[in-house]
C-alpha cells in the first residue's frame, strides 16, 4: 500500500500534484481542506464551526480533522493507498494518523514537502483566488495568516516524519511536470 503525505504551505501546489499522483498510483485522495468545504456546502453544524475558524485563516481542531480521516479510511477499506492533502497539520494530527493507520495494518510510506517561499505563495493564492471562489484566497492579510498558520504550527510536522526517516523536501517552483517527476522519484526510492 503506498500512503503518502504530501505536505507545502498554502500554494505550494499540492492539489495540482495531487490530482496527478492520484491518476498514476490509483490512490484515494483525502484533503482535509476539501471535507470540510463540503461539509460548509451541506449546511451541517460542523461546517459552520468550521467555517468561522477557515474564515480567519486558523485551523480547526485536531479532533474535528482526525474524526473525518478516520471515516474515510472505515470507507475505503479496498484502496490501494492513499494521498493525505493538508492533513496531518499539526504533531497530534500525525500521531493520531500513524495509529490509525497501524490498525488498518499499514502505515505512511513517505512524506514530500513542495518548499516555496512566502512571497511566491501570496501571489498564486491571490491569482488563485480570481477563479476558485474561496473567500479564503481573495484577502491577502488571510493569505498571510494562513501562512503563519502554517510556519508556526504545521512547520513541525515535517520533523515527526523526519524522525522516522519519511521525509524529502522539493523544490515546489518551477515546471509542473519536473516537479511531478521529482515526487515519483521520491516515492520510488521510499517504496523500495
Ligand atoms: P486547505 O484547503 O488545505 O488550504 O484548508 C483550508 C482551511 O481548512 C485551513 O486554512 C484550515 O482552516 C482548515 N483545515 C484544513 N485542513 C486542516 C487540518 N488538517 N487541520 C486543521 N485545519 C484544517
Amino acid at each position: 500500500m503506498l500512503n503518502l503525505v504530501l505536505f507545502g504551505p498554502p500554494g505550494a501546489g499540492k492539489g495540482t500534484q495531487s490530482e496527478k499522483l492520484i491518476l498514476k498510483y490509483n490512490l484515494v485522495h483525502l484533503s482535509t481542506g476539501d471535507l470540510l468545504r463540503s461539509q460548509i456546502a451541506a449546511g451541517t453544524e460542523l461546517g459552520l464551526r468550521a467555517k468561522q475558524l477557515m474564515d480567519q485563516g486558523l485551523l480547526v481542531p485536531d479532533e474535528v480533522v482526525i474524526g473525518m480521516i478516520e471515516n474515510k479510511l472505515q470507507e475505503n477499506q479496498s484502496a490501494a493507498g492513499f494521498i493525505f492533502d493538508g492533513f496531518p497539520r499539526t504533531v497530534p494530527q500525525a500521531e493520531a494518523l500513524d495509529q490509525l493507520l497501524a490498525q488498518h495494518n499499514t502505515q505512511i510510506t513517505t512524506m514530500v514537502a513542495l518548499v516555496v517561499d512566502d512571497e511566491e505563495l501570496t501571489r498564486r493564492l491571490l491569482l488563485r483566488g480570481q477563479t476558485s471562489g474561496r473567500p479564503d484566497d481573495q484577502n491577502e492579510e488571510l493569505i498571510r495568516r494562513r501562512v503563519k498558520e502554517y510556519n508556526d504550527k504545521t512547520a513541525p510536522v515535517a520533523g515527526y516524519y523526519n524522525q522516522q526517516g519519511k521525509f524529502a523536501a522539493i523544490d515546489g517552483i518551477g515546471n509542473i511536470e519536473t516537479i511531478f517527476d521529482h515526487i515519483c522519484a521520491e516515492i520510488q526510492q521510499a517504496s523500495n
